[in-house]
């Protein structure tokens, strides 16, 4: 059919769904090409994941971690964009599905993310947060500070502790990261903000259900990174597997139980919901299987990319990481582009970054190209990267004054307990 239109003249179009890190590049990949480009997402903005618990812990103003997706490609002239939310994808007859439109394509390249996974523990999913969106890090940053008033407000000492107990489910980069930044929110701030509570009785607590934390990191490396987060006063607590969360307690296996109001859940990843309703064949974490192409197979015409794609490199399938989705994103389009050129698509492969996470203020664990960094030095470098890697001018000088505001004074501009 692409072809056909060829033949005719009329370029091919190429329809992205997903505006983030794999479909934002994807997109701008495309801009001089000679093929049209529709670009859906449900949200019209594109987010900065990595940066969402600086949001969650009152580091920084959530819109400082997106972008308008029309500001970002405004000058893109072969480029349509429409928020709208994918329903399905009816492949005979090559069209998008949205609730008010359906949107024709000669490729498609699903970038469609992932949500959070939580693994079946109805609970913590009901009680607990999840940060993912930017809605669950303005609920997270309203719950904690909302939390501290109704302590001051809470005669019950047992429950007084419970409202001040700030729980991170989840020792990967992110959990690490949240709970980092949380242990420098209670030891920092709001120790000074709420002096009549009693001494330590401001707790955060990071359980992991592993013997350690920082999975796939070096183990030197984790055990600095959770010794940095026992200095930054967090409570790190290994081989301990929540069962169920009631937005007062938390009960873990074997029966212990823990009073605490919050519980932030970052204890897995799966493919976004779209993945399954397109009943395409699954791989673990119900992302769509791809070929080594990144086409879905007997689907030429269909790429996955990012979050959603299950493509293994050396028997593992690859890590849910934006530099990946960006990866994929460049092969995708590449093959593409070879497709309505009448060539071969080429194979994907992928070339590792490094490991890079954060723990707060001068401490971060960091392996690039062999060498391991730690302290202040990896944590310069995860400025530097965040910085460069963060979408648009403005945004990066607005968080680069509040990361020198907070570092200067040891304080957050960002305390104000907002409507959802
Ligand atoms: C808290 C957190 C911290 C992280 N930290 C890091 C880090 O430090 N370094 C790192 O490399 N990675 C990090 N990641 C992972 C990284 O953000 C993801 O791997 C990356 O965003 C994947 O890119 P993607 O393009 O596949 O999906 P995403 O960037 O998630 O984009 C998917 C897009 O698809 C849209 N979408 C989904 N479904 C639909 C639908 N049905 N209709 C329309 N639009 C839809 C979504 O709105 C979204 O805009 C982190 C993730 C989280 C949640």
């Amino acid at each position: 059919m692409a072809a056909e239109k060829q033949a005719a003249g009329a370029p091919p179009t190429v329809v992205i769904v997903g505006a983030g890190f794999g479909g934002l590049k994807a997109a701008r990949l495309l801009a001089a090409e000679p093929v049209r480009v529709v670009l859906l997402d449900k949200y019209n903005y594109h987010l900065f994941q990595p940066l969402l618990y600086q949001a969650a812990a009152a580091y920084l103003e959530p819109e400082q971690v997106a972008k308008p997706v029309r500001a970002i490609l405004r000058r893109q002239g072969n480029l349509r964009f429409r928020v709208a939310e994918v329903r399905g994808v009816d492949f005979e007859r090559r069209h998008v599905v949205t609730a008010a439109e359906s949107f024709p394509y000669d490729y498609l390249i699903l970038a469609i993310g992932g949500q959070t996974n939580f693994y079946g523990l109805s609970g913590v999913e009901r009680h607990g947060f999840s940060l993912k969106t930017l809605q669950d890090a303005i609920r997270i940053r309203n719950h904690i500070l909302s939390c501290c008033e109704q302590a001051m407000l809470e005669k019950d000492f047992a429950r007084r502790l419970g409202l001040l107990t700030f729980a991170v489910g989840g020792g990967g980069s992110a959990g690490v990261e949240m709970a980092g930044a949380l242990g420098e929110l209670v030891g920092q701030v709001l120790v000074k903000d709420y002096p009549e509570l009693e001494r330590g009785s401001l707790r955060v607590l990071l359980l992991e259900g592993q013997a350690e934390i920082l999975p796939g990191f070096p183990a030197d490396l984790c055990r600095t990174a959770r010794q940095t987060l026992e200095r930054k006063g967090v409570e790190v607590r290994l081989s301990t597997q929540i069962q169920d969360f009631s937005g007062q307690e938390i009960r873990l296996k074997g029966g212990e139980k823990l009073p605490a109001a919050t519980l932030i859940w970052t204890g897995g990843v799966s493919a976004a919901p779209l993945a399954k309703a397109l009943k395409l064949p699954l791989g673990r974490q119900d992302r769509i299987v791809v070929e080594p192409t990144l086409q879905v197979p007997g689907r030429p015409e269909v790429y996955v990319i990012g979050d959603a794609a299950y493509f293994e490199a050396t028997g593992q399938p690859l890590p849910m990481v934006a530099p990946a989705a960006v990866q994929m994103a460049e092969c995708a389009v590449h093959n593409v582009l070879a497709q309505v050129a009448g060539q071969a698509p080429e194979p994907f492969r992928y070339r590792s970054p490094g490991l890079l996470a954060t723990i707060g203020r001068n401490a971060a664990v960091a392996q690039i190209a062999g060498l391991k960094f730690r302290g202040f030095l990896a944590w310069t470098v995860w400025l530097v990267v965040h910085l460069m890697r963060l979408v648009g001018f403005r945004n990066r000088l607005m968080v680069l004054i509040n990361w020198a505001y907070d570092y200067l004074f040891f304080d957050r501009a960002v305390r104000l307990i907002t409507k959802e």
